[in-house]
């Protein structure tokens, strides 16, 4: 993989673990934008705290990077309340499920990420633990066995996924607060990217952080990410201080243009223009034809270009708009392929174009 996808993939955890839990913000208010959000919750938030009961189940989605983590952490610190961090795919069996409901203590958030991937054996533990806050475990196998029922503490459970779609129908009913995560805009990202800045004591200029900003595709983990890369940039091709000039050109060596998009987001623009005439294109076939897979185009991907109008979403498939032509100077009656081409492209094994 090349350095640019690495800069854009805000799927991957950051490569320094430490550095990217010193740059989370520890409480809602220091938690920039997502205001919709940030009000509702204030509000459970104090609700269940005057009550003195954990905070209801919340589900968390929207593309990665967009603080979903953060969001849990700080929930768990405004309540109070210890946090245990998991994964849908950390949790192989339900019993790896139920040690770790039966070592909460009353109040704790479980945080559980890409939780759409959780097995549906692991699944059905969750249900009595989220509805009745017990766990049923068999005792002994065949004719003689029994089913026990343990309670468990009163704690809260925080999901974490891409898209709310993914989850099983039984477990998304399970959740009392869904908040959808929304890209972030320029002046948001600026805010969190000062921040960092300071936190980080890089020195920068506010235009240089800016354009750091406008190229961070509405995501927090791009944009830190983007910072220190263009840091590295400033203090080996200049004087260390992030200026304007310096951001625009570490950006540009990075192949990330001035929208934010990067080479897998113009191979796939293009080749729906040049090879298609615009859409609609199946998920399949461009997954096929820029060669990433086809969850990584729908949730890294598609979220910013259909934010910018560049595509749009329609039963048959995507389809580019004017605005994405206009962006990559391509003329709007860019022909389609006759059909000789199109088959050569749904076989991948031809090499495409
Ligand atoms: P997700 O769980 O959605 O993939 P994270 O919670 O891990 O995303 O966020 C990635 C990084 O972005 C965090 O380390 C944090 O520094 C930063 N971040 C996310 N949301 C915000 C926010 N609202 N304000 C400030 N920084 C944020």
């Amino acid at each position: 993989m090349q350095q640019e996808d690495r800069v854009i993939m805000s799927g991957f955890r950051d490569e320094d673990g430490e550095i990217e839990q010193s740059l989370r913000p520890k409480t809602l208010r220091g938690y920039i934008g997502q205001r919709a959000v940030k009000d509702s919750l204030n509000i459970y938030i104090e609700a269940a705290r005057k009550r003195r009961d954990a905070l209801d189940h919340m589900l968390l989605y929207g593309p990665p990077g967009l603080g979903k983590t953060t969001l849990a952490c700080i929930v768990a610190a405004e309540m109070g309340q210890n946090i245990r961090i998991t994964s849908g795919p950390a949790i192989e069996r339900p019993g790896d499920l139920a040690s770790i409901l039966t070592n909460l203590s009353a109040g704790d958030v479980l945080f559980i990420d890409e939780i759409h991937r959780l097995s549906r054996s692991v699944e059905e533990v969750l249900y009595p633990a989220m509805e009745d806050y017990a766990l049923d475990i068999m005792i002994g196998k065949g004719p003689s066995a029994r089913a026990i029922r343990l309670d468990l503490p009163r704690f809260t459970l925080v999901g974490a996924t891409t898209r709310a779609g993914l989850l099983s129908a039984p477990l998304r009913d399970r959740f009392g607060i869904l908040f959808r995560l929304e890209l972030y805009t320029t002046e948001e990202l600026a805010q969190i990217v000062a921040h960092s800045a300071g936190v980080l004591r890089i020195d920068a200029d506010p235009d240089g952080l800016l354009e750091v900003a406008r190229r961070s595709r509405g995501t927090p983990r791009i944009v830190n990410r983007m910072l220190k890369r263009v840091r590295d940039y400033a203090q080996v091709r200049a004087d260390g201080r992030i200026t304007l000039r310096v951001a625009r050109e570490a950006l540009d060596m990075l192949a990330v243009d001035e929208l934010g998009l990067d080479r897998v987001d113009r191979a796939m623009l293009m080749t729906m223009m040049q090879k298609f005439g615009g859409g609609p294109v199946g998920l399949d076939t461009l997954a096929a034809t820029t060669g990433e897979d086809a969850t990584t185009i729908e949730d890294v991907y598609e979220p910013y270009l259909l934010q910018l109008g560049f595509v749009m979403r329609t039963p048959r498939g995507r389809v580019c708009l004017p605005a994405a032509y206009e962006h990559l100077g391509m003329p709007l009656d860019t022909p389609a392929p006759g059909d000789e081409q199109l088959s050569l492209l749904d076989e991948p094994t031809h090499g495409g174009e």
